[in-house]
């Protein structure tokens, strides 16, 4: 009898060790050495035709990752540099048999298997709700305190924790296991802001003090100009990366979500000046812009995010959770002006794909929700009103408290999505 190669009897090996092992060691600061041994898992797991499609549509459609790598056969090289000679990683491609991998989350194709009863679609799914930003006393810190004219304060930690608390019920009502990030006004990550001193030192010694318009400053001047700038990076590598960085080593090591929902209202970037409307915007991951995969730690993550195949359920779930929101809430999208930070990834005009720090390195399917803008005159009104039951009039119409409208439509959204594949039929 012909011998039978041992792969065409087992057109599918299943990994039994789970890529979640070593989760934290990735959690890396951009100029640190990517731990390249923890993409192993992945390889021959993704095809040939798959790569530079998903890395052309989603993660790079500018080709600013494109450029570092090089392809041998069933194979991709990635590099370094543009001249391809500091070789980082060969990634090995799925040929005739595609490995498994043991994800920590249900892909799509997985989540039939749950055959939920039509009233339990969420059973046997872990969603992880991360309201965002600090608030309390860092809400100044972190610029997410606001007001309008001499109006009252409103934290937006605050808004998308009130937010957090009235969709967890809704989700573990259609059972699902619901875990928060956070679920008060205190940082998840124990650091310290002065232990955020030496980043930020080192980041406004190469990056600021050499600026020529600081150098022409008197002496007097740029010593407290640099002092300045050096707490305010302290501030924001305390708020953005330590504490981000927590709460993904919490996602990553204990949460293990099959979707982390991201909840936060918009505002819009021209400081004091009123929105005239409210509009909605759904972030999935990708869109990288140039300079954003600078270090091999940069082009780790992307590779991470990319092979570990969140992205088409992640999407999925955008598009049926902006959906409902867009529907309930009456918003319209963001204009389809070009932009350069975000990328177009469907015909869904409120989805757009981002590399923001949160959906990069928490692992699994991120939806980021940012409907709204804060500084709308009727947007600011009825967040300060707060939760209440029953309507309220403003402007003229009587509307139900802004945060149960979100969290009803994110809850719709989120149950209807997975209730299509999820409940046996
Ligand atoms: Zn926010």
């Amino acid at each position: 009898m012909k011998f039978t190669p041992l792969r065409c009897l087992l057109p599918v090996f299943v990994l039994l060790t789970s890529i979640s092992q070593l989760p934290s060691a990735h959690l890396l600061r951009a100029d640190d050495a990517p731990r390249w041994e923890l993409l192993d898992p992945f390889q021959r797991t993704m095809t040939r035709a798959e790569f530079p499609s998903r890395l052309d549509r989603v993660f790079s459609p500018t080709g600013v990752f494109q450029k570092f790598l090089t392809y041998d056969g069933d194979s991709v090289l990635i590099f370094d540099d543009e001249r391809h000679e500091q070789r980082l990683y060969q990634l090995q491609f799925a040929t005739d048999a595609r490995r498994v991998v043991k994800r920590t989350f249900h892909t799509l194709e997985e989540l039939p298997a749950l055959k939920n009863p039509p009233d339990q679609p969420l059973r046997g799914l872990r969603i992880a709700l991360d309201p965002g930003h600090i608030g309390g006393e860092f809400a100044r810190m972190e610029e997410r305190s606001f007001k309008m004219n001499d109006g009252t304060a409103e934290q937006e930690a605050v808004q998308n924790l009130i937010v957090a608390r009235l969709l967890a019920p809704q989700l573990e009502h259609a059972g699902a296991t619901v875990l928060f990030t956070k679920n008060d006004l205190k940082p998840v990550t124990d650091a310290s802001l002065e232990q955020c001193r030496e980043p930020a030192e080192k980041y406004v010694r190469e990056n600021v003090a050499t600026r020529s318009d600081v150098r022409a400053m008197g002496e007097l001047a740029r010593e407290a100009f640099l002092l300045d700038a050096v707490r305010k990076r302290m501030e924001l590598e305390f708020y953005r990366n330590a504490e981000i960085r927590a709460r993904a080593a919490l996602v990553n090591d204990r949460l293990r979500p099959d979707l982390t929902l991201c909840i936060h209202f918009n505002a819009t970037g021209d400081g004091d000046k009123p929105a005239p409307d409210n509009r909605l915007l759904v972030m999935v991951h990708g869109g990288y812009t140039p300079g954003s995969v600078d270090t091999p730690q940069r082009k780790f993550e992307l590779l991470w995010k990319l092979l570990e195949n969140s992205h088409p359920t992640e999407l999925a779930a955008a598009d049926a959770i902006s959906r409902a929101m867009a529907a309930d809430l009456k918003l319209p999208p963001e204009p389809a002006k070009f932009d350069p930070n975000s990328a177009v990834v469907s015909d869904n005009p409120f989805v757009r794909a981002r590399n923001l720090i949160a959906n990069r390195l928490f692992h699994g399917p991120v939806v980021y929700l940012e409907p709204y803008y804060q500084n709308n005159p009727t947007t600011y009104a009825r967040l300060l009103a707060g939760d209440y039951d029953g309507e309220r009039v403003f402007d003229g119409q009587r509307r139900r408290s802004i945060f149960r409208e979100y969290a009803d439509a994110v809850a719709r959204g989120v149950i209807e999505f997975y209730a299509r594949h999820t409940v046996a039929r």
